[in-house]
């Protein structure tokens, strides 16, 4: 049976690809502090082959079993959130990679690394290919996150080029679904959360930016394929379908049937304009293309949050 460990696995999507590579018959090593995951994230995991260690990557951390991939998803991922860690988010790229990929080179695994749309900034290139080396502010809020992201993925090429360690860069574009948190700040779940109590639903700008929102399920396909591929360079994984913030709003409120008003607040600092994901590489070279559209997708998230009243997700 082989083993896996995933980094940030009691996580939004961590949690996910855990229970996706239980399925498919690997023992799983969940390595999760809790920073910003939970326990209750993985509570359903109740599986021999599944164990969960609790300590933070950002030390030496080791594990005195076979491991053949590691999945290293490990990072503060909303904006709340790193706004609120921002030294830790610096932490977490760059001591908690080494640590990670350390860990994979003694093992001789392969390893993944989950970065990021962001690494490309307020793109401009539209949509955003693998080719485009972004536009971004080193120096803005965000870019604690940012340039995390970007130095991981400059030390994973490093280790592959050097040190011969196979590798792997997934760079993943706005992705929603089950056990997404409720104030988590990120636009699907905020809406969601705010249409669900009959709240202003709060639109950032006027609404014209554009954001690409990829179903929880099609992405963790789209990771196991890149992981058990032998490519090495990144690849875009996301759904190219492209909606302004506006259109994402009246598509909540129309499945909720809500009575919510719009209401519209400023603009963050270097919140991007556009994001879209070019997908031919994952097309090309994984055979992945995403399945599940924003209105399916929405209602299974609600369906599946709780006990069909909406609890998991308030
Ligand atoms: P999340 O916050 O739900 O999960 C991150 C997990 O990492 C949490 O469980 C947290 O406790 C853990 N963690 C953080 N610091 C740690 C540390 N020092 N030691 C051990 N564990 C630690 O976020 P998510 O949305 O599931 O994102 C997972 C990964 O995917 C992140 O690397 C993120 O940058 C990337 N990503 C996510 C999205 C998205 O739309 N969700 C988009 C692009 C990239």
């Amino acid at each position: 049976m082989p083993t896996a460990l995933v980094t940030g696995g009691a996580g939004f999507l961590g949690s996910h690809l855990c229970e996706t590579l239980l399925s498919r018959g690997n023992r799983v090593i969940c390595v999760d502090n809790l920073e910003t995951g939970s326990l209750a994230n993985i509570a359903h995991l109740r599986d021999p082959d599944f164990v969960h260690i609790n300590v933070d990557i950002t030390s030496p951390f080791f594990v005195d079993e076979p491991v053949d991939s590691v999945y290293h998803l490990a990072s503060p991922a909303s904006p709340i959130d790193y706004l609120r860690l921002p030294l830790h988010t610096l932490k977490v790229g760059s001591y908690g990679t080494h640590n990670a990929i350390g860990l994979a080179k003694h093992k001789r695994a392969r390893f993944l690394i989950a970065s990021t749309s962001e690494v490309y900034g307020d793109p401009k290139e539209h949509p955003q290919t693998e080719s485009y080396w972004g536009h971004v502010n080193p120096i803005g809020p965000r870019g604690v996150y940012d340039e995390a992201k970007r130095y991981a993925e400059a030390l994973t090429m490093a280790y592959h080029r050097q040190q011969g360690v196979d590798t792997a860069i997934v760079r993943i574009f706005n992705t929603y679904g089950p056990r997404m948190r409720p104030h988590d700040g990120r636009a699907i779940p905020t809406f969601l959360r705010q249409a669900i109590l009959e709240q202003p639903i709060t639109i950032f700008g006027d609404g014209s930016q554009t954001r690409s929102f990829c179903f929880v399920e099609d992405l963790i396909d789209g990771i196991i394929r890149l992981s058990e591929s032998g490519e090495h360079n990144p690849v875009n994984i996301g759904n190219p379908d492209e909606f302004t913030l506006l259109e994402a709003a009246q598509i909540v409120q129309r499945i909720t049937g809500t009575k919510a008003e719009l209401i519209f607040e400023p603009l963050p600092t270097d919140d991007p304009q556009v994001r879209r994901p070019d997908i031919t590489r994952a097309r090309e070279l994984l055979g992945w293309e995403p399945k599940v559209a924003l209105e399916d997708g929405l209602r299974r998230t609600i369906e599946e949050s709780g006990d069909g009243r909406l609890t998991g997700l308030l």
